[in-house]
C-alpha cells in the first residue's frame, strides 16, 4: 500500500492545478495555496497593471487547443484551434472544480518543508515565471511612455503614436501586430529580422538596443530611433521570494534556477521539492503533466533516480552543450526527448497522442516564421485515430 504524504502546492495556475489533480489521484493529502482570489494565473486578464498576470485584452493562443490540453481532458469541440485567453481560463476553471484551494493565501517562506504554519512532506513550487519583468534599460531619461510587455493591455493606448518595440519573442510579435493597427508607425527592434511579412506600418530592424535616451532608443551601432512610446518585450526572470538562497539560486541573469535535476527536482531533496513548469519554449500544459507524473513516481518510490553524482552533474552536463547559459531552461526541440526520458524513468506509458502534438508543434513553428500575421487563421482537424491532422482554412468552413 502506498504511503500518503502531505503535499503543498504553491500556485493555482495550470502547473499547480495539474500537480494537485494527480497528487490527489495518487491518494495524497493536498493543500493548494493561491495568492489571488481565483485559479488560472497567467490566463486571468486584469485591466489593472502591476498584478501577477501579463495577459493583454485581446489575444489568441500561440498554440492550438489540440496541443494545449491535459491528457484526456480535451478543450470544448466548438472552440477554434487558436483560442482566446477567456477560453483557456474557462478550461482551467472547469479542470479545478473539485480541488482544495486556499485562495488569498500567499506562501511567504518554505523552510525544510515547513510552509507558513503547516508541515508538509512534499512541496510543488508552481508560482509561474511571467510576472517579474526582465528590463535591461534605464528608462529614467525618456520623456515619453515606456513600459514592459507585462503592463501592456491594449493597442488603443498607442493610437497615432510612433512606437518602438524592443524584442520579437511571442509577446513582442503579438504586441507589434496589435499596435500596428492603431499606431502611426511601429519600429520593431530585435536580434534577428525574423519575420518576412509584417504590416506596412512596421519597420523591422535587426540590432541590439544599447540604451534609452530622452527621445527614443540608441542601438549598439549608434543609430537613434525616435519614439513617443517604447514597449520593452525582453522577457521575464525567475523569482521565488519564499525560498532563501541556501536552497535556490538564480544564475545567468536570473534565467537559470539552480540546483535542479531535470529542471524539476531539487538536487538535495529530489523526492520532496519540485519546480513544475520552468522549461521555456515548450507545449506547456502537456509537459507540466509529464513532469508531475515523474515527480509522483519518485514520491511513490517507484520512479528511477540516477546516482547522486549524476543528479549533481545534470546542470554542468546541460550547460556544456549550450552556447548561451541563459537558455538553460529553453527546450524547443529538446522537449520531446525530455518528456520521453521522464516517462521512461517514471515507469509510465508515454502519451501516444504526444507524437501528434509534436507534428502540430513543428508545423506551427514553420508557419509562424513564414506568416506571422496569418498563421492563427486556421483550424486543425484530427483524423479518427488522432495520429494525423489536417489544416482547415477559416474561409473554407
Ligand atoms: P501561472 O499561470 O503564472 O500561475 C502561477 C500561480 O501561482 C498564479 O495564480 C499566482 O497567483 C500563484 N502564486 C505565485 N506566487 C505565489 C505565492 N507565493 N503563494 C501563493 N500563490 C502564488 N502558453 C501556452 O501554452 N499557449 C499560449 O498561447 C500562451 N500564451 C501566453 C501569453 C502570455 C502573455 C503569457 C505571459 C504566457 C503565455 N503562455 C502560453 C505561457 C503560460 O504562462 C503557461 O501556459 C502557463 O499558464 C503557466 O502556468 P503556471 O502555472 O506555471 O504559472
Amino acid at each position: 500500500m502506498q504511503f500518503t504524504k502531505k503535499v503543498c502546492v504553491i500556485g493555482a495556475g495550470a502547473a499547480g492545478l495539474v500537480a494537485a489533480k494527480h497528487a490527489i489521484r495518487e491518494g495524497h493529502e493536498v493543500d493548494i495555496f493561491e495568492q489571488t482570489d481565483q485559479v488560472g494565473g497567467t490566463w486571468v486578464y486584469s485591466e489593472e497593471t502591476g498584478c501577477h498576470s501579463s495577459m493583454y485584452k485581446v489575444m489568441k493562443t500561440n498554440l492550438p487547443k489540440e496541443a494545449m490540453l491535459f491528457q484526456d481532458v480535451p478543450f470544448h469541440e466548438d472552440l477554434p484551434s487558436f483560442m482566446s485567453h477567456e477560453s483557456v481560463l474557462e478550461y482551467l476553471i472547469e479542470y479545478s472544480n473539485d480541488l482544495p484551494i486556499k485562495f488569498n493565501t500567499t506562501v511567504t517562506t518554505i523552510k525544510n518543508s515547513v510552509v507558513t504554519d503547516s508541515f508538509y512532506n512534499v512541496v510543488f513550487v508552481c508560482n509561474g515565471h511571467f510576472f517579474e519583468p526582465l528590463n535591461p534599460y534605464d528608462s529614467s531619461k525618456f520623456k515619453g511612455r515606456i513600459l514592459h510587455s507585462h503592463d501592456y493591455r491594449e493597442a488603443e493606448d498607442f493610437k497615432d503614436k510612433n512606437v518602438v518595440i524592443v524584442g520579437a519573442g511571442p509577446s513582442g510579435i503579438d504586441i507589434t501586430l496589435q499596435v500596428a493597427q492603431t499606431a502611426k508607425k511601429v519600429t520593431l527592434i530585435s536580434k534577428k529580422a525574423a519575420y518576412p511579412v509584417l504590416p506596412k506600418t512596421v519597420v523591422q530592424v535587426a540590432t541590439h538596443v544599447k540604451e534609452v535616451d530622452e527621445t527614443g532608443v540608441v542601438t549598439v551601432e549608434g543609430d537613434h530611433f525616435e519614439a513617443d512610446a517604447i514597449i520593452v518585450c525582453t522577457g521575464y526572470v525567475f523569482k521565488f521570494p519564499f525560498l532563501d538562497s541556501s536552497l535556490i539560486q538564480l544564475k545567468h541573469n536570473e534565467l537559470m534556477v539552480s540546483p535542479l535535476y531535470q529542471h524539476l527536482c531539487h538536487v538535495d531533496h529530489p523526492t520532496s521539492l519540485f519546480f513544475v513548469g520552468l522549461p521555456l519554449g515548450t507545449i506547456t500544459f502537456p509537459l507540466f503533466e509529464v513532469q508531475v507524473k515523474y515527480a509522483l513516481s519518485l514520491i511513490a518510490g517507484k520512479g528511477k533516480l540516477p546516482s547522486d553524482a549524476t543528479i549533481h552533474n545534470f546542470e554542468d552536463a546541460r550547460l556544456h552543450g549550450l552556447q548561451n547559459p541563459a537558455a538553460f531552461h529553453t527546450m524547443v526541440e529538446d522537449q520531446w526527448e525530455y518528456m520521453a526520458e521522464l516517462a521512461e524513468m517514471g515507469g509510465f506509458e508515454p502519451w501516444e497522442y504526444m507524437e501528434t502534438i509534436r507534428k502540430l508543434y513543428a508545423y506551427i513553428m514553420t508557419e509562424r516564421r513564414k506568416n506571422v500575421i496569418g498563421y492563427k487563421l486556421v483550424n486543425f482537424e484530427l483524423s479518427k485515430d488522432e495520429k494525423e491532422f489536417k489544416v482547415v482554412d477559416f474561409a473554407s468552413q
